[in-house]
This record gives C-alpha cells, sequence and structure tokens, in this order.
C-alpha cells in the first residue's frame, strides 16, 4: 500500500527514490486526497512555513508569433480574439511594475510573444529592469522566447532576478502541441540561463494530452536543472485549437499535481498558475497546502479571480504573503478598488427584517 507520509519523510531525510515510487501520487486512487495532501503541506511547510509568494504577470507584447504552439491565443493558428500589440511604452511597464509592487507582488514578471528577442531587443531589456529595480522593491523576471548564453549574460548583469521559460509539456508529448519548435530548443534556453547562473522559472501546461508518467518526467527535468520556480499551469482552451488526447481535468487531480511537484521539487517554488480558478474550483484554498506561490490580477489572454478574493482565501485559510505591505492592508485596499463591502464581524450582518404580528 502506498504512504504518501512515508514517501515526504525519504524525501526530507533526501533518501533516494525511484520514479515508480512517486506515481501513486497520481494514479492511487485508493489513496486519500487529504493524505497527500497533508503529507505534501510537511515537505512544503518545511522549506516555506506558511509564507505565499504573489506574482503578477505583465503582457508586455500581445499576439503576432510566428510559432504553432496550439495551446497559446497568440500562436499562429489561434482563432481567439485577442488585442494584439507591439512592446508596450517603457512608462507604461514602470507604471504597471509600481502597480504590481502596490498590490504586494513579490515578482513583477514581463512577458513577450514570439519566438525570442530581436538583437537590440536585449539591451532595451535589460535597462528596463535597471529602471523597475532602481525605483521600487520587488524582483524582475523576464519571459523573452528562446535567449542564448551570451544574452543569458547580459540579463544578468543588468540584475535580472529570473528567466521563464516554459518546457509547457513532456519530451514525448512535445510533438503533439508544437511543431515549429522542439522540447529541446526549449530545454537550450534554460541551460543557457543556467550556465550564466541566470535563476529561472520555468512551468507546464497539465492538461495537453500528457501521461500520468509524462508529468513526473517533467518534474525531474526540473530538478535535474535546478529550476527555481515552477508554474503549474492547468490548460484553457482559449486558442481555438485541439489538442490530441487533451482531456477534462478534475479538481482532485489538479491537486495531485501540485503535490507531485512538490514532492519532486522540495525546496522549490511551486506556483498554482494559469487555470486554477477553472480546474481546481472549489478547492482551490488546498493547492496552497502544496503551492507556496500564486499569480495575482489574471493571466496573460485570461483573467482571474478578482484580488480581493485570493487574497482573502490565502488569509482565510492561515497563510500570509512575503511583501513588504501587511495582508490586511492589501485586502482593504484590493476591497476599495472593486467596491465590495467586507463583512468583518457577524456584527456587520444586517439583522433580518421581522413581519410585525
Ligand atoms: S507560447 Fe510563446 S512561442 Fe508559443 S505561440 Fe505563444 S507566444 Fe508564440
Amino acid at each position: 500500500m502506498f504512504d504518501p507520509f512515508l514517501l515526504a519523510q525519504q524525501v526530507l531525510d533526501e533518501a533516494p527514490y525511484s520514479k515508480e515510487a512517486v506515481l501513486p501520487l497520481l494514479t492511487d486512487d485508493q489513496v486519500p486526497l487529504t493524505d497527500i495532501l497533508a503529507a505534501a503541506f510537511r515537505i512544503r511547510s518545511r522549506f516555506f512555513g506558511k509564507e505565499v509568494t504573489l506574482h503578477i504577470l505583465n503582457n508586455v507584447q500581445n499576439g503576432v508569433c510566428p510559432e504553432d504552439c496550439r495551446y497559446c491565443a497568440q500562436s499562429a493558428g489561434s482563432s481567439a480574439a485577442i488585442e494584439e500589440y507591439p512592446m508596450k511604452p517603457d512608462n507604461e511597464i514602470l507604471m504597471e511594475a509600481e502597480r504590481a509592487y502596490k498590490n504586494g507582488a513579490c515578482r513583477y514578471c514581463m512577458v513577450f510573444s514570439g519566438s525570442g528577442p530581436e538583437p537590440d531587443r536585449i539591451e532595451h531589456l535589460c535597462s528596463l529592469v535597471r529602471e523597475i529595480k532602481q525605483r521600487f522593491s520587488i524582483e524582475v523576471c523576464v519571459s523573452p522566447g528562446r535567449i542564448d548564453y551570451q544574452q543569458a549574460l547580459r540579463l544578468r548583469a543588468a540584475g535580472l532576478d529570473r528567466l521563464n521559460h516554459n518546457l509547457n509539456t513532456s519530451l514525448q508529448n512535445y510533438a503533439n502541441i508544437c511543431t515549429t519548435h522542439t522540447f529541446t530548443d526549449r530545454l537550450e534556453t534554460l541551460r543557457a540561463a543556467r550556465a550564466a547562473d541566470l535563476a529561472v522559472c520555468s512551468g507546464l501546461i497539465v492538461g495537453m494530452g500528457e501521461t500520468a508518467e509524462d508529468l513526473v518526467d517533467i518534474a525531474l527535468t526540473f530538478r535535474t536543472l535546478g529550476v527555481h520556480s515552477i508554474p503549474v499551469n492547468f490548460l484553457i482552451p482559449v486558442s481555438g485549437q485541439d489538442i490530441p488526447g487533451a482531456r477534462p481535468l478534475t479538481p482532485e487531480y489538479c491537486l495531485r499535481v501540485l503535490c507531485m511537484f512538490r514532492f519532486l521539487n522540495p525546496r522549490t517554488e511551486i506556483r498554482m498558475a494559469a487555470g486554477r480558478e477553472l480546474h481546481l474550483r472549489s478547492l482551490q484554498v488546498m493547492g496552497l497546502f502544496a503551492a507556496n506561490s500564486l499569480f495575482l490580477s489574471g493571466y496573460l489572454n485570461v483573467s482571474g479571480h478578482p484580488d480581493v478574493e485570493t487574497l482573502q482565501m490565502i488569509r482565510d485559510a492561515g497563510f500570509d504573503i512575503r511583501s513588504e505591505i501587511p495582508l490586511d492592508e492589501l485586502i482593504s485596499s484590493a476591497r476599495e478598488s472593486t467596491g465590495q463591502v467586507p463583512l468583518k464581524t457577524i456584527n456587520d450582518l444586517r439583522p433580518c427584517q421581522t413581519r410585525e404580528s
């Protein structure tokens, strides 16, 4: 009988275990989900306590990408009605960095559509990184597409905290989701960044026809690469393109996936990323027992739950955030900006009108 607590202890003791030993986290329906979550939380709390880090994405360039990633609303083959635009002006990018800081984000991520940066783009990016870090106490991440070692070195010298480049799916499944570049092309960018001593963030999208074994392989690849942060996305079908083998996800399976990534990457930031609202639904809060990070304020071409709901969820479950701004203060200002009236105590409930007899 598979025992998730035993496996968690092996992870904490850094004892060796096989790929087969991890698979039941995803495949053994006899093991209660609550046991898997509790075991994952033992690992999470050892390295991250009850802290949650918030990340805010800024889509600084959207659409018109020549690549054909089938899941992506910005790909050449997508029929999604998205707003397409070239790189935003610097002042807009800086304003959004300020907003991210004021919303409690520990990291601000600038995401570019496209295969990779033009030669003069890297210098522009370097100057933006320097400017943001000089103005705000926030870490900066860039998702520029594919880059080489020299470009990674320049970004690191500019003070970039993290480079994002997602692997998205396994080597075995890659041809199912894209034909214009390969899994190895993506891996090369991550290797170049690591060789340049840049911290890297690399994630995946669950629900694109991959098997449970594929997911374990991706988690092991991230571990081998020494990835610092793993955004676990759940497919939001916005591109209008079919992905062979794609199947509906259940909230339970999504939670098991988050836990498996925690087991295999115990010290790595695991993020509940795009699709958490759609696929985890009422079980979203339970994801915090495995993941220590989430995106606030929506995703690239899809909005998420209002900030106030996410912040309240974190507080209700007894977690806290890493920010100079206290969580309560952020919740209050998020409420003010949405106009929602909070119920602070039971006394805030209005008494029902009684019918006069
Ligand atoms: S995921 Fe990136 S490379 Fe692929 S189509 Fe979308 S923007 Fe282009």
